[in-house]
C-alpha cells in the first residue's frame, strides 16, 4: 500500500518536536538560568511572575519558550499576535477573558496597532482595562480589573517597541544563534522523536547547515529523511545527508535560495552597495521585513553583509562565496 507523501504539514510537524519543559531547551544557557530563577520564585511566592519579552530572529525557539513558561508555572496559554489585534477592542476582548494566573502570548508584539498598545501598558502595569461604552460625547470609560497574568512577548525587532512598552516587561531576553554543537543536540533529540537512525556526521552535516537555526536543523533533517526514506535505505547517514541538502539547495555554509539571491543581488546588481533595504527586497522579490529579519542576521553575522547608515554592502567573503572578484576598492 502507498501510503501519502508528505503527510505532515510543517507546523504540526514543529510542534511534534518542540521541547515542553525547560530542562528538555537545547543551548541559551544565560536565557534558560534567567528563565528558571524568575519561575521558580513565582512559583515559591504563589505568585504570577513578571512579564517576559523574548526577542531575536525567527524560529530560535520564542514560542517554545512561551509554551514552556506556560507549562512549567502549571498555567494555560493563551496565544495571539500583533497582526491577529486590529483594534484596541480586540485586545481589551481577549485581556477581560484572561483567567487568574494565565499566561498571555503576543507574538509579533512590535506589530500592535498604536491604540492596542496604549491599553495594553495599563493592563499590563495596574492589570486594569478601560472599557469604553458609548460613542462621541456620551462615551465613558469603565475601569475593569484583570486578575494578575503574566504576558509573554516575542518579537523578531526590538528596536521597534516604543521604551514605554518595552519597561513593562521586567525581564527580557535575547535568543541567540546555536552553535553548531547544540544544533547537533536539538537534531538528535528530534530524530529520536522521529524515531530515525541519524549518525553523528550526519547530524553535524545538517548542524553546519542550519543558520544557527533549530527550526531550519528540524526541517533540515525532515528533508533529509524523505531522501532517505526514498532514495536511500532509510538510515540518515553521511552520504544521504549531502544529497538531500543538494537537492534542497542548501549550500555548505547553510545558505538557501533567499540568503544566495539577496547576496545575488546585492554583488550583481548594485556593484556590492550600498543599497537601502527596500531596494534589496524588491530586487529579490521579496518584502523588505522577510529580507530584514529572516535572510540578514544571518548573513551578517556570517560577515558577508555589512549594514551601513547608507545601505547595505556585500563583504568580501560574500564575493568570495559566490565565485566573483570583489571591485577594487576607489580611492578618494
Ligand atoms: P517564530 O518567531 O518564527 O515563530 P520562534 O522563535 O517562535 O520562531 P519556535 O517556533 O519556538 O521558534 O521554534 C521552532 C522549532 O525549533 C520548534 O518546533 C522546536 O522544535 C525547535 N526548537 C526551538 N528552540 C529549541 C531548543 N532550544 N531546543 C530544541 N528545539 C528547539
Amino acid at each position: 500500500m502507498v501510503r501519502p507523501a508528505a503527510d505532515e504539514p510543517e507546523r504540526v510537524a514543529e510542534a511534534a518536536l518542540r521541547p515542553r519543559r525547560l530542562d528538555e531547551f537545547v543551548g541559551q544557557r544565560v536565557v534558560r538560568d534567567q528563565l528558571s530563577l524568575v519561575l521558580q520564585a513565582a512559583l515559591g511566592r504563589g505568585r504570577a511572575p513578571d512579564h517576559v519579552l523574548l526577542s531575536g530572529p525567527p524560529g530560535l525557539g520564542k514560542t517554545t519558550l512561551a509554551m514552556i513558561i506556560a507549562a512549567e508555572l502549571g498555567a494555560s496559554l493563551r496565544i495571539t499576535s500583533g497582526p491577529a489585534i486590529q483594534h484596541a477592542g480586540d485586545l481589551a476582548a481577549v485581556l477581560s477573558s484572561l483567567e487568574e494566573g494565565e499566561v498571555l502570548f503576543l507574538d509579533e508584539i512590535h506589530r500592535l496597532a498604536r491604540p492596542a498598545e496604549e491599553l495594553l501598558y495599563v493592563a499590563m502595569e495596574d492589570f486594569r482595562v478601560d472599557v469604553v461604552v458609548g460613542k462621541g460625547a456620551g462615551a465613558s470609560a469603565i475601569p475593569l480589573t484583570l486578575p494578575p497574568f503574566t504576558v509573554v512577548g516575542a518579537t523578531t525587532r526590538a528596536g521597534l517597541l516604543p521604551a514605554p512598552l518595552r519597561d513593562r516587561f521586567g525581564f527580557t531576553a535575547h535568543l541567540d544563534f546555536y552553535s553548531d554543537d547544540e544544533l547537533e543536540r536539538v537534531l538528535v533529540r528530534s530524530a529520536g522523536l522521529l524515531g530515525v537512525e541519524l549518525d553523528a556526521r550526519a547530524a553535524g552535516e545538517i548542524a553546519s547547515r542550519s543558520r544557527g537555526t533549530p527550526r531550519i536543523a528540524n526541517r533540515l533533517l525532515r528533508r533529509v529523511r524523505d531522501w532517505a526514506q526514498v532514495r536511500g535505505d532509510g538510515r540518515l547517514s553521511l552520504d544521504a545527508a549531502r544529497a538531500a541538502l543538494e537537492v534542497y539547495e542548501v549550500d555548505d555554509r547553510g545558505l538557501d535560495r533567499l540568503d544566495r539571491s539577496v547576496l545575488d543581488a546585492l554583488c550583481r546588481r548594485f556593484g556590492g552597495g550600498p543599497v537601502g533595504l527596500t531596494t534589496l527586497a524588491v530586487a529579490v522579490g521579496e518584502e523588505p521585513e522577510t529580507v530584514e529579519t529572516v535572510a540578514e542576521p544571518f548573513l551578517v553575522r556570517e560577515g558577508l553583509v555589512g549594514r551601513t547608515p547608507r545601505g547595505r554592502v556585500a563583504l568580501p567573503p560574500a564575493w568570495e562565496h559566490l565565485g566573483l572578484t570583489a571591485p577594487a576598492p576607489t580611492g578618494t
